[in-house]
């Protein structure tokens, strides 16, 4: 049989088999070798990632890496110079004739392309022995010998890259499958910080919220490159992407309800943000943003259902749980536990004297004393229109006592100016401690009576149930 022929077949068996990159560029080495004084053989795909040429058999190692600089010179020219063209024969570009003539050539080095779509997405690299000489028929040969190559990368390379879509969207799925649940925005950022960080594996990725007219960084803990931050300068209120000159850092804008409320940064750590990266970010900022969205929603519920709107106290409802999950702890722990009712002195004559926006005022600046006098694990509520009562866990009545006495001087030395007026305002408290067999109603009516006697002994005063 004729020996062109033999060569062809026995490629094609080559590119019919499953063989790692290292495995294939070798086995043709071989086969092309018993063919023509071949010395080395290699092949470069391109990466869009990082407009690098990668060699495919190194485990996609970037040829500036592992070359010298001439020789990557050599192939980023042929690699210029093939497009359009058959071959780079010792570096000039070469496009075969209509017919097989009769020239023979002297070879030091040819190059073909690996063409998808009429695109070239890689180079093959033949390097050969002195004295190598080759006819027009042998170029033939090594144009169907490309074109096979070309077809079998196309197709690991199509694999590999439906690969990481179905990886992609499983990830995004269960990321959004724990997302869902999840409404806590302390949470929820570094899950997205993370996964994106996973997908866009060669560059740096920020997340920042946006809190007032600033960005504030939110993820990674700490940012120390002046270039993240006056990117974010630059945003507009067109809520598109923007890119750097130079395509090494894009800001994604999150946006909710026709407003910017944060960003995610991406810079890249090579040479640029690719096309890839720019889809998965816009995909994955939109994700984010309906995500932080619904949180904040979510959360802004949470608290008019728990929160009283005038001095952000507890309200009674939420007080009324919270009472209930603190006896059954107080039971079960033995731990003491003390009730506090707190009522304004003669508020009426503060609303009737200065108005109800004064009365408001005075009720926001009680609450908020209350909560500076008090300890992380209290429990304020506001109970009633001027009444507040406290819930203090691991606390005897002889230390409730005294935390009293400190918050009713703290509000007698603290007058409530409104408009040019001081009003002074004074407190009277009721206190009992918890005695294990009643229930918090009880406990707290119990120090409502205590309130009672506070009141009829002269206001602006502690007094104790027994
Ligand atoms: P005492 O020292 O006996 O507690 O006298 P008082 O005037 O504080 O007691 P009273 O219970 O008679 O008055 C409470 C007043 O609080 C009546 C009501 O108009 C007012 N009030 C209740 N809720 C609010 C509120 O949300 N804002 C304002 N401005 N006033 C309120
Ligand atoms: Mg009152
Ligand atoms: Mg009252």
């Amino acid at each position: 049989m004729n020996d062109k022929l033999h060569f062809l077949a026995k490629t094609a068996d080559i590119l019919i088999k499953e063989l790692d990159a290292y495995e294939l560029v070798n086995e043709l080495k071989a086969i092309i070798k018993t063919y023509i004084n071949l010395k080395d053989m290699n092949i470069y795909v391109f990466d869009p990632n990082t407009s690098t040429l990668r060699n495919y058999a190194q485990n996609w190692c970037v040829i500036d890496e592992v070359l010298q600089c001439d020789l990557k010179d050599t192939i980023y020219h042929a690699y210029e110079e093939i497009h359009g063209n058959d071959f780079v024969i010792n570096n000039k570009a070469f496009k075969l004739p209509q017919t097989i003539g009769e020239i023979s050539f002297k070879l030091q080095s040819l190059f073909m392309p690996i063409v998808k779509n009429g695109m070239v997405f890689g180079i093959i690299e033949l390097v050969f022995e002195e004295d190598t000489s080759v006819n027009m028929e042998d170029l033939f040969l090594m144009k169907i010998l490309g074109t096979q190559v070309s077809l079998k990368l196309q197709n690991i390379v199509l694999n590999e890259q439906s690969q990481i879509n179905v990886e992609f969207h499983d990830s995004m799925k269960n990321i959004a499958k724990i997302i869902e649940t999840q409404y806590e925005i302390n949470y929820i950022v570094p899950l997205i910080g993370e996964m994106l960080d996973r997908f866009i594996s060669d560059h740096l990725i920020y997340v920042f919220l946006k809190q007032g007219e600033e960005f504030s960084l939110v993820w990674p803990k700490a940012c120390n490159d002046e270039r993240v931050f006056d990117v974010l300068k630059q945003l507009d209120n067109d809520y598109g992407y923007i890119l750097t000159n130079d395509d090494k850092i894009g800001a994604f804008p999150l946006v909710t309800e026709d407003e910017i409320t944060g960003c995610i940064v991406a810079r890249s750590m090579i040479e640029k943000l690719s096309k890839r990266d720019i889809d998965y970010l816009e995909q994955l900022t939109r994700q984010a943003a309906a995500t932080i969205n619904r949180a904040n929603t979510y959360s802004t519920i949470l608290q008019y259902a728990t929160l009283d709107a005038l001095t952000n106290l507890n309200n009674r409802r939420q007080f009324e749980t919270r009472l209930g999950q603190e006896i059954s702890i107080t039971k079960r722990q033995n731990n003491p536990l003390c009730a506090m009712m707190v009522d304004i002195d003669f508020f009426k004559k503060v609303n009737d004297t200065y108005g109800h926006a004064a009365g408001d005022e005075v009720l926001r600046t009680v609450a908020s004393i209350i909560k500076e006098q008090l300890r992380e694990s209290d429990i304020p509520a506001r109970y009633g229109g001027e009444e507040f009562a406290v819930l203090l866990p691991f606390t005897k009545i002889e230390e409730a006592q005294i935390v009293g006495e400190r918050l009713r001087s703290a509000v007698e030395a603290r007058p409530v100016k409104v408009d040019d007026v001081e009003i002074a305002v004074t407190i009277s408290m009721g206190l009992a401690e918890y005695n294990r067999v009643e229930t918090g109603e009880e406990l707290f009516e119990r120090a409502d009576k205590a309130l009672y006697e506070a009141k009829k002994n002269g206001r602006n005063q502690v007094q104790v149930n027994n």
